[in-house]
């Protein structure tokens, strides 16, 4: 039987590992795009707050597939599904035909329309990758804003923080941080401590645009303020 898993991310991995101790003569294989091997996202937070080295990024030591006898096939994007086969066409042409095909793909960030948003310093974080381009961009000392004041958005405005990033703003269209979670009384009580460490707030506030020729300079918001960024993250859910 082989079993080809498309995406190796939490869900992808763990349906690989799963399926292996199930039957011990499966033919396996996980096709990921990213080419790293598998790390639970949350890891990236720590990595990016300089807490943990890259390679405690990464959730099993090297081995660990050959070992399960899992084939991880890294940097391969599936690009079509035929479900008679069933089989899988990849972006370099390759075709993969399976017993049982399972889909772990995932989600993207979401991006809200806003104009502006094809410049060079604005950034979604969902991936490794992302995370070593954002510390790439922040060497240089910029001010960075992070449109979003949800889990994500504070995570990552709490990283960079410690990363030693000083102009640091978080915009959020609802009226508190946590919106989701939290009530006006808790929300406002986060919002003081997270002040305390030098992160400024544009509570209630929604971008209107993404300002700069090229490069991001920095965000204009509908009621006309605008704050200065060399870069911008974009943490509006996925
Ligand atoms: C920075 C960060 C911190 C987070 N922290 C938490 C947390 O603390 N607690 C929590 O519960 N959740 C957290 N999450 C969310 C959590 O990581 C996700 O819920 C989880 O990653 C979902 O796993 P998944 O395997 O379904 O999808 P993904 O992790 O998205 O993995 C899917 C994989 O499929 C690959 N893929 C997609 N399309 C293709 C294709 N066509 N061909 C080949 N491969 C493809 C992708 O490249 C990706 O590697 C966090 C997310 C981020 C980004």
């Amino acid at each position: 039987m082989r079993v080809v898993i498309l995406g190796n991310g939490l869900a992808g991995t763990i349906s690989g590992k799963t399926i292996r101790e199930l039957d011990s003569a499966a033919d396996i294989i996980i096709c990921g795009e990213e080419k790293y091997p598998y790390y639970p996202r949350p890891n990236l937070i720590d990595f990016l707050a300089g807490l943990i080295p890259l390679e405690k990024v990464f959730a099993f030591a090297e081995g660990w597939a050959e070992r399960q006898r899992l084939q991880i096939q890294l940097g391969v994007r599936a690009t079509a599904i035929d479900p008679s086969g069933p089989a899988v066409e990849f972006e370099d042409g390759r075709r993969l035909t399976a017993d049982y095909l399972v889909l772990a793909t995932g989600a993207c960030p979401a991006t809200p329309p806003l104009p502006g948003l094809d410049k060079d310093g604005i950034f979604t974080i969902r991936t490794l990758e992302d995370v070593l381009e954002l510390l790439e961009a922040i060497k240089s000392g910029p001010e960075v804003v992070i449109l979003g004041g949800g889990l994500l958005g504070l995570e990552l405005a709490r990283a960079l923080r410690m990363r030693g990033v000083e102009r640091l703003s978080v915009v959020e269209v609802f009226n508190r941080l946590l919106p989701r979670q939290l009530d006006e009384t808790g929300a406002g009580l986060l919002q003081t401590s997270l002040e305390k460490t030098g992160i400024k707030f544009f509570i209630g506030q929604e971008a209107a645009e993404i300002l700069g020729e090229g490069r991001v300079t920095g965000v204009r918001l509908k009621d006309g303020q605008t704050i200065p960024a060399g870069v911008v993250i974009i943490a509006a859910g996925g």
